[in-house]
C-alpha cells in the first residue's frame, strides 16, 4: 500500500493545479488506496470503491485526463497480488468510470455556472438598458413640471385593471379635479406663479392620495386625476374628492401671495369590467362638467340618468336655430284676470315648440336650453313679436294687454329697449299694452346698462313687473329704485292660503301689502282654487293668474272666464 501510496501521489502531481501540499496529497491518495485494496480483498468484490475513488479524484480538482492515464497506469503496476487480475481490471475500470462520468457532472455543472454567469451579465445588460429606456420613458409618462405620471399611465393603468383576472371584483373610483378659474391667477400674476402654484397643488395631491396608495396623474393644464383601486363603495370614491376640496382649500404661499384657490371635482365610481379606459374617463369628465355648471368648489358623482338627460337635453338645444327657421315656436296665452271684478285684464304669452317628433313641448322643456346656449336672445325677439301680432288682434275697452317673459341674458343685451320699441312701432301697438316680466335675480345685481334698458323701456309706457317675487332675493330696496310697475307672486306662496295661522299664510300677506304700499300692481300665479282667489282678493291682491282662470290657450280663443 505504501509503494502504492507514493507512487500514486507522485504521477498525479503537477499534472493540474491542486493546492494541496505534499502530505495532504498523500493522505488523500491513502483513502483511495487503502479502499482500492480492501475492495482487492473483500467478499464478494464490489467494484463501487473503485467508482468513488474516480469520483473523489474529480472532486478533489484532479480533473486532467492525464491524471486517469497516469492513475490506471500506477494501479495497474501496483495494485497485488498478481493473481487478482479480473478484479484488479474490474477496479480500474471502475475508478476511470468514476472519474469519467464525475468529470463530465462537473463539466456540465460549469457549463451551467457558465450560463448562470451569462444570464446574469445579459440581465444587467438589460436592466441598464431598461434604466436608459426607462429614463426615456419617464420622459414620456411624467409630466416636467410636476414630475407627476400622465395621462398616459393613467389610461395604461385602467387598460390593465379591465384585462386583470379578477377584473370582475374590481370597483374603481377615479377622480378628475379641475382649479377653479386657474386662468385668472395666470393672467393677473403671470405663468411662473401659475407654474409654481401648479407643482404646490401637486404636492398636495401627492401628500394625500399617494399616502393611500392611490395614483395621482396630471392631465393637462390645470386638470388632475386621481385614481383609486379595489374601493369598496361610492362612499370611498366620493370621500377622496372631498377631501381633494378640503386639502386645496388652504391657502397657498407662491412668491409672497397668498393664493387661495378653489377646485371641481368629478367622480365615476363603477366595476373596470366592460369599460373602456377613455369611457371611464370621460364619465369622470361629464361629472367635473356638473361639479362646474352647478356653481364649481364642489365635486359631482357621476350618474348615468342625469347624463341621459343631458344627452337629450343638448340633443334639443341643437336643434333650436333649425326650429326657429321653421318657425316651430309658438306661444299660448294665460288669462290675467282682476280679482274685484273677475275681467280678463290681460295675459301671459308663455312659449311652446311644436316639435315634429315630441309633439308641443312646455316651455320648462327648452326655455333653460336657449338662455343656456344664448339662443333666447333671438328667439325672445321672435316671441315678443309673435305676442304683439296677436295682441293688436284682442278686442275690448282697454284690450287686454300681453305679459311676455324676458330673460336675464335678453335684458344684459345692449339695444334691447330699441329693439322691443321698434317691434311695437311696426306692428303699431300702444306700448301700455305691453308688460314685461323680468325675474328678481336680473335685477338684483344691475349694472347701468340695464338700468338704462329698464329707465328706456318704463319711459316709453311698458310695463315692467317682477316675476316669481318671493322665491329669490329677499333684498327689497331695487322695488322702489327701479321703474318696476308690479309684482308677481310665485305660485308656491299659495301653498298656505286659507291657513291662517300657518307661516307661508303671513308671508303672503305681508309681501302683498308691501306692493300695495309701495303702490304696486300685485299679480298672483299659480291660483288654482276659488278658496284661493277669495282669500287673496280679501288681501289686497289686484289680479289672478291660473287654472282657476283659465288655462293658457291659443290666442284666437282667450277669453275670461
Ligand atoms: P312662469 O313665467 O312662472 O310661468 C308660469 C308657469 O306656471 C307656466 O308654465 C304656466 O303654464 C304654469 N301655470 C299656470 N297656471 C298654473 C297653475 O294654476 N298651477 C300650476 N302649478 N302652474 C301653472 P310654463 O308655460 O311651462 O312656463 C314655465 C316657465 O318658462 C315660465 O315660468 C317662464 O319662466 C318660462 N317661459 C315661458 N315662456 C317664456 C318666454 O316666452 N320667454 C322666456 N324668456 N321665458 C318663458
Ligand atoms: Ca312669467
Ligand atoms: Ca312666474
Amino acid at each position: 500500500v505504501n509503494e502504492l501510496v507514493r507512487e500514486w501521489a507522485a504521477a498525479i502531481h503537477g499534472v493540474c493545479f491542486v493546492p494541496l501540499t505534499a502530505q495532504e496529497r498523500r493522505m488523500f491518495v491513502l483513502g483511495l488506496a487503502s479502499r482500492l485494496v480492501d475492495a482487492m480483498h473483500t467478499e464478494p468484490f464490489d467494484p463501487a470503491a473503485g467508482y468513488e475513488a474516480g469520483a473523489a479524484l474529480v472532486a478533489a480538482d484532479y480533473t486532467a485526463p492525464e491524471v486517469l492515464a497516469r492513475t490506471i497506469t500506477v494501479l495497474q503496476r501496483r495494485l497485488v497480488p498478481q493473481a487478482a487480475q479480473v478484479r484488479r481490471a474490474a477496479l480500474i475500470e471502475a475508478v476511470a468510470a468514476g472519474f469519467t462520468r464525475s468529470l463530465r457532472r462537473r463539466t456540465l455543472d460549469d457549463q451551467e455556472t457558465i450560463r448562470v454567469a451569462d444570464r446574469a451579465a445579459r440581465t444587467d445588460a438589460e436592466r441598464a438598458l431598461r434604466i436608459s429606456e426607462a429614463r426615456f420613458s419617464y420622459a414620456a409618462l411624467h409630466d416636467p413640471l410636476t414630475h407627476l405620471p400622465n395621462q398616459t399611465v393613467l389610461i395604461d393603468r385602467l387598460e390593465q385593471l379591465g384585462t386583470a383576472h379578477d377584473r370582475e371584483a374590481t370597483r374603481i373610483g377615479l377622480c378628475c379635479i379641475d382649479l377653479d378659474r386657474f386662468e385668472a391667477i395666470n393672467d393677473s400674476l403671470g405663468p411662473p406663479v401659475g407654474d409654481r402654484l401648479l407643482v404646490a397643488v401637486a404636492d398636495r395631491l401627492r401628500g394625500l392620495a399617494g399616502e393611500r396608495g392611490h395614483l395621482v396623474v396630471r392631465r393637462n393644464g390645470d386638470k388632475f386625476a386621481i385614481l383609486a383601486e379595489r374601493i369598496t363603495s361610492t362612499e370611498d370614491a366620493t370621500k377622496i374628492a372631498d377631501q381633494v376640496l378640503t386639502v386645496l382649500a388652504a391657502p397657498f404661499q407662491i412668491d409672497g401671495y397668498e393664493l387661495s384657490i378653489t377646485a371641481s371635482a368629478g367622480v365615476v365610481e363603477r366595476p373596470v369590467s366592460g369599460e373602456t379606459p377613455t369611457a371611464l374617463v370621460q364619465a369622470a369628465d361629464v361629472a367635473l362638467h356638473w361639479a362646474k355648471a352647478d356653481g364649481r368648489n364642489r365635486s359631482r358623482l357621476f350618474e348615468t340618468h342625469r347624463n341621459d338627460r343631458d344627452v337629450a337635453r343638448h340633443r334639443l338645444s341643437a336643434e333650436i336655430p333649425a326650429a326657429m327657421r321653421r318657425g316651430e315656436f309658438t306661444l299660448v296665452y294665460q288669462p290675467l284676470v282682476e280679482l274685484a271684478t273677475n275681467q280678463l285684464v290681460g295675459a301671459e304669452a308663455l312659449a311652446r315648440w311644436r316639435h315634429p317628433l315630441h309633439g308641443e313641448l312646455g316651455a320648462d322643456y327648452f326655455v333653460e336650453l336657449a338662455e343656456d346656449t344664448g339662443l333666447i336672445v333671438p328667439l325672445g325677439i321672435q316671441l315678443l313679436e309673435q305676442a304683439c301680432h296677436q295682441a293688436v288682434r284682442w278686442y275690448g275697452n282697454p284690450p287686454p294687454f300681453v305679459s311676455v317673459n324676458v330673460s336675464t341674458r335678453q335684458l344684459h343685451q345692449p339695444g334691447l329697449a330699441g329693439e322691443i320699441l321698434e317691434v311695437l312701432d311696426r306692428i303699431g301697438m300702444p306700448p301700455a299694452q305691453l308688460q314685461l316680466e323680468i325675474t328678481e335675480s336680473a335685477v338684483v345685481a344691475t349694472d347701468n346698462q340695464t338700468l338704462g334698458t329698464l329707465a328706456a323701456l318704463a319711459s316709453s309706457g311698458i310695463r315692467i313687473v317682477i316675476d316669481d317675487f318671493g322665491t329669490g332675493y329677499s333684498n327689497f330696496a331695487y322695488l322702489y329704485d327701479l321703474p318696476i310697475h308690479g309684482i308677481k307672486l310665485a305660485g308656491k306662496l299659495l301653498r298656505d292660503v286659507g291657513r291662517p295661522t300657518a307661516a307661508g299664510h303671513a308671508v303672503l300677506t305681508a309681501l302683498i301689502s308691501l306692493g300695495f304700499r309701495l303702490g304696486l300692481t300685485v299679480t298672483a300665479e299659480g291660483v288654482e282654487t276659488g278658496v284661493q282667489a277669495r282669500v287673496l282678493r280679501g288681501l289686497g291682491c289686484r289680479i289672478g293668474q291660473g287654472w282657476h282662470f283659465g288655462h293658457p290657450v291659443p290666442g284666437h280663443r282667450l277669453t275670461a272666464t
